[in-house]
C-alpha cells in the first residue's frame, strides 16, 4: 500500500487540504495517522516544473485544523516559490556540471595556476556556453572587467611576491561574491573578467557593486603588512546579435572610463 500523502497531492492541480484525517476514509487507516507522527491535518500543494508534477510542498499537524483563504493562499505561494527554486536549480545546473565532467588535463590546461580562477583558455571553452545558456534561460551575458588600481605600486613597494599575494587574495574575494555558475577569470596581470547571466542592467551594476566592496571594504593582510586595495570595473550586457568579444571589448572601453574618472568606481558601457 502506498502510504504517502502526497501521491494523492501530486494528481491533482489544486491544493488538497484534508483538517482531519480521522474523518477522511482515504487516509484514517493511514499508518502515519494511526501511529507515529500521528498526522491529523495534512495540507498540500503540487509542485510542477514545465508542465510536469515533480513533487509536493505540505505541512502536517498532529491536531486536526482548517486553514483559512489566507492561509491557502500561502501555502500556493510557498509552493510557487519552491517551483522557482527548482526551475532556477535546473537551469543552473549546466556550467556546473560542465566544470565536473572536464578531465584534470583539460582542467588544469584552462586554470590560472596562481589564482586558481580560468585563464584565457578557460574563456574560450566557457564564453560559448554562457552565451548558449543565456539563449536557453532568456537572461543575458553580463560581462565584468575588473582592473587593481595602482597595482604597480604594491609591487614597486613591497616585491613581487606580495603582489602575488594581493591578486590570490582578490581572486578569492571576487569568487566569494560570485555565484556558482559565473565564470571569473583572470585575463592578465591584475585584470579579472566575469561573465554572468543576468535579468537586467541592475542586477548586473548590483553584482559589480558588490564585486568592487569585496576589495574596497576590507584590508589586504599580506606578510604582515596591511594594504589597501580599490578596484574599478567596467560591465556590459551582451547585445543578442553580438559576439562575446566585441562585449568584452566594450566592458573594457568602460573600464578605461572608470580609470579616467578617477578609478575605484564602475561604469557600464
Ligand atoms: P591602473 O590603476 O591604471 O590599473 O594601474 P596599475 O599599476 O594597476 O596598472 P599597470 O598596468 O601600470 O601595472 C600592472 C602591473 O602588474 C605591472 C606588472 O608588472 C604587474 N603584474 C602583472 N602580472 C603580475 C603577476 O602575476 N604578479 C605580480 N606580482 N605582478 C604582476
Ligand atoms: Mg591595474
Ligand atoms: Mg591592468
Amino acid at each position: 500500500m502506498d502510504i504517502s500523502f502526497c501521491s494523492h497531492t501530486i494528481l491533482q492541480t489544486d491544493s488538497l487540504v484534508v483538517p482531519d484525517t480521522l474523518n477522511d476514509p482515504r487516509f484514517c487507516a493511514n499508518p502515519l495517522v494511526e501511529s507515529s507522527p500521528y498526522i491529523r491535518l495534512y495540507a498540500g500543494h503540487p509542485i510542477r516544473v514545465n508542465g510536469f508534477p515533480i513533487g509536493t510542498l505540505c505541512l502536517l499537524h498532529p491536531e486536526p485544523r482548517t486553514l483559512n483563504d489566507i492561509e491557502r493562499g500561502m501555502l500556493v505561494d510557498l509552493a510557487t516559490l519552491a517551483e522557482g527554486h527548482v526551475l532556477h536549480r535546473i537551469q543552473n545546473t549546466h556550467i556546473r556540471t560542465l566544470y565536473q565532467t572536464l578531465d584534470a588535463e583539460r582542467h588544469r590546461a584552462m586554470t590560472d595556476s596562481l589564482t586558481r580562477t580560468w585563464n584565457r583558455a578557460g574563456l574560450s571553452y566557457f564564453g560559448p556556453v554562457m552565451v548558449k545558456e543565456s539563449v536557453s534561460s532568456g537572461k543575458a551575458v553580463g560581462v565584468m572587467y575588473a582592473d587593481l588600481d595602482h597595482f604597480k605600486s604594491i609591487n614597486d613597494r613591497y616585491g613581487h611576491a606580495i603582489g602575488d599575494q594581493v591578486i590570490v587574495q582578490t581572486a578569492r574575494r571576487l569568487k566569494a561574491v560570485l555565484r556558482v555558475d559565473d565564470v571569473l577569470v583572470r585575463h592578465g596581470g591584475e585584470e579579472f573578467l566575469i561573465m554572468v547571466l543576468v535579468n537586467s542592467a541592475d542586477e548586473l551594476a548590483g553584482l559589480a557593486k558588490r564585486a568592487r566592496e569585496a576589495i574596497v571594504n576590507s584590508e589586504f593582510n599580506c606578510d604582515n603588512h596591511v594594504l589597501s586595495m580599490t578596484l574599478s570595473i567596467g560591465v556590459t550586457l551582451k547585445r543578442d546579435e553580438e559576439q562575446l568579444e566585441s562585449a568584452i571589448s566594450r566592458a573594457d572601453i568602460a573600464l578605461y572610463r572608470a580609470k579616467a574618472n578617477g578609478r575605484n568606481c564602475v561604469e557600464a558601457g
